[in-house]
């Protein structure tokens, strides 16, 4: 039987991940990153078969189309050329134009461009991928999965925001959501592990990583999730803010900030970050902590009560629950950190399985807690979003 194979690119502004998988075993191939783009210490590496392998990007501009380029002669290295079947691309925002995986031609392209202005990091750099891989391999039909998309399914009352419904109107001003495609992975894996049919199961899809949101799940759909216009709303991050009085904004731009100061703040400094003043890994934070650092104890106390919050109120658009699912580095790996949120959630009625939380990391899928109260239990599930990507834009095929 042929291989059917998809390279997944991930690009952004300065940097363009990418990897290929085996579109019916989810196996990563090999996997790389483009980082550093449009500075000179540009620079490309990638793992296969456990050894990695670092280039400089030996180009004066262009370093997306560079690095696609490299690709593809990668592939011819390594033997790949011959089973892709497409190439999938992650993209930040797919207003609400786009609902699903879809198969890009120019018309979708300039849709992706047009979205611009809701995405306006990330959607440019996403089109920049895409033409640069169109051109790159133009035998391999292209397809783009929208981080927005499982989103779509939010009721209105979820999805708007308690301001003037004409900024919805004119600018598009809702709630969007992010991280859409690892909460459909965990929720559709967490549903086959618990022996249920998706369109019955009810989950709390918990994606802890460098960036992090909550999505309430009712008959397999998103009905409500944390991140907002931006990505920049809800839980605390590794350095973005999450949810904030917008009085602050005010308040600190009469004080004499500049608007870019005030957002690179929120987006870059602060989360763990800000409140440990150390770092915004949450190792680094434990690690810290262990050492009873103050900054690093009160980081973590914030982020597991937030989280906990968000999770205890995203019970109301749900009709029963069937798991928590934790997922992303800091969901998948930290016990502690899993600990500490069931614990801030008591009324619940979470009972802690010691040995599964134990075995649930580094890659391990587990129940780590179970609530005789809601009949539900706490689960970790890692997340895998190339390969909904690669699946996806396999099946559209
Ligand atoms: P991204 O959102 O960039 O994809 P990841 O999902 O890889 O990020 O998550 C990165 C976070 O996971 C970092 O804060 C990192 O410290 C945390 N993490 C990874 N491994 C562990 C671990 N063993 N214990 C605690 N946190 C971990």
């Amino acid at each position: 039987m042929s291989n059917s194979f998809v390279l997944v690119i991930n690009s952004g502004s300065s940097s363009l991940k990418f990897a290929v998988i085996d579109s019916k075993s989810g196996e990563a191939l090999v996997s790389g990153l483009g980082e550093c783009f449009g500075l000179p210490e540009a620079v490309i590496s990638w793992k296969y078969e456990g050894e990695k392998t670092e280039e400089a990007v030996d180009a004066p501009d262009n370093h997306h189309q560079y690095a696609i380029n490299r690709i593809v002669s990668l592939m011819d290295t390594l033997g790949f050329t011959k089973d892709l079947v497409a190439v999938g691309h992650r993209i930040v925002h797919g207003g609400e134009k786009f609902t699903s995986t879809v198969r890009i031609d120019d018309e979708v392209l300039a849709e992706i461009e047009s979205l611009s202005d809701l995405a306006p990091l990330h959607n440019p750099a996403g089109a920049k991928g895409i033409e640069a891989a169109m051109q790159a391999f133009p035998r391999l039909p292209q397809f783009a999965v929208f981080d927005t998309a499982f989103h779509q399914t939010m009721p209105q009352k979820a999805f708007t925001g308690a301001i003037s419904n004409e900024l919805y109107k004119e600018y598009g001003i809702r709630r969007y959501g992010f991280h859409g495609t690892s909460h459909y992975y965990v929720s559709r894996e967490a549903a086959k592990m618990l022996n249920k049919s998706i369109d019955e199961s009810n989950f709390i899809s918990v994606h802890l990583g460098n960036g992090a949101s909550v999505c309430a799940i009712e008959n397999g759909k998103s009905v409500d999730t944390s991140m907002g216009f931006t990505p920049l709303a809800g839980l605390m991050m590794g350095t973005r803010s999450g949810d904030l009085d917008p009085g602050v904004i005010e308040f600190l731009i009469k004080k004499g900030w500049s608007t870019e100061k005030v957002f690179e703040t929120l987006n870059k400094k602060s989360g763990f970050l800000g409140v440990s003043g150390l770092t915004s890994d949450a190792r680094g934070i434990l690690e810290a902590m262990a050492e009873g650092h103050e900054g690093a104890k009160l980081a973590f106390e914030v982020f597991t009560y937030r989280v906990a919050k968000y999770i205890g109120s995203y019970m109301i658009p749900l009709s029963h629950l069937d798991a928590v699912i934790f997922t992303g580095g800091i969901g998948e790996n930290s016990l502690d950190i899993r600990r500490e949120i069931l614990n801030n959630l008591k009324l619940l009625g979470f009972v802690e399985d010691e040995a599964g939380n134990q075995a649930a990391r580094f890659g391990k899928a587990g129940i780590i807690a179970k609530s005789g109260l809601l009949g539900a239990v706490a689960m970790v599930i890692p997340t895998n979003e190339e390969f909904v990507i690669a699946q996806q834009s396999v099946e559209l095929l």
